[in-house]
């Protein structure tokens, strides 16, 4: 068996995977925003599963602080650039995988470029602004998106196809004055709990690139730790939304999955 095939044999033997859904994969263009607690673990499987190509974008550098949950990072990448440190991580893991880095602050039209140029788009940013623009950069690309945060005990994912269809976007559910969301440098966080969103959104990311038939995915999936309980809530598009609503000036080209 050819490396490729025996590296991926357990992802091709899944029934609704098989090969073309390795050869979607292999092939996409993925765009990881955030490279901590979050973005960490979603970058390493989806390297380990083989997407064609990451491009990672974080402009800070290792922290002492980081290491409880960043975990690509070890103390000897302290003081380095995050995108440097999990590129080396990542290359050595599997040097099938196209690697670019972005070391900058994206945000305005190199925001809606990086966006527009890639097939999916992970937001593991650690801030509700960023995640924001993020969203409405990528409903303006038509490109889906998988944002996620954490906070102490407490995590929430939310799949946005921004295919035109009746789901919501992500400042359908939240805006720019909403601070039930906090900064888990003041509140904590506990590490696993960064590591199950990260992972669930590589978990998201897969079926995705792979087109595996899913049963209902829409709705904000909420996780606790404390209960180790998750619940998804019923969310709905909200007609007035000022980034995905009829009216908004940046509702774009809805665009099939896949672009070259
Ligand atoms: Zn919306």
């Amino acid at each position: 068996m050819q490396a490729h095939a025996q590296r991926h044999a357990r992802h091709i033997a899944l029934p609704d995977f098989g090969v073309a859904g390795q050869a979607r994969v292999s092939q996409a263009r993925v765009l990881l925003i955030g490279l901590g607690g979050l973005g960490c673990p979603a970058a390493q499987y989806l390297a380990a599963a083989g997407v064609g190509t990451l491009i990672l974008n974080d402009f800070d550098r290792v922290d002492a602080s980081n290491l409880a949950r960043q975990v690509l990072y070890t103390p000897a990448d302290i003081g380095a650039l995050k995108v440097d440190a999990a590129a080396a991580r990542l290359a050595a893991m599997n040097p099938e995988v196209r690697l670019t880095c972005l070391d900058e602050r994206l945000d305005g039209v190199g925001l809606a470029e990086a966006v527009a140029r890639c097939d999916l788009v992970l937001d593991g940013s650690d801030n509700l602004a960023t995640r924001l623009a993020v969203n409405a950069a990528c409903v303006a690309a038509g490109t889906p998106l998988i944002t996620a945060a954490v906070i102490r005990l407490e995590g929430q994912l939310l799949v946005c196809p921004n295919d035109g269809s009746d789901a919501p976007c992500y400042q359908c559910l939240y805006d720019e004055h909403d601070e039930s969301l906090g900064d888990c440098r003041g509140a904590g966080v506990l590490g696993p709990v960064a590591g199950i969103l990260g992972t669930l959104m590589a978990s998201e990311a897969l079926l995705w690139l792979a087109a595996v038939p899913r049963s209902a995915t829409g709705g904000l999936l909420l996780v606790d730790a404390r209960s180790a309980s998750f619940r998804r809530l019923q969310s709905r598009r909200n007609p007035h939304c000022a980034v995905c609503g009829p009216d908004a000036p940046t509702r774009g080209n809805f665009h099939p999955e896949f672009r070259d």
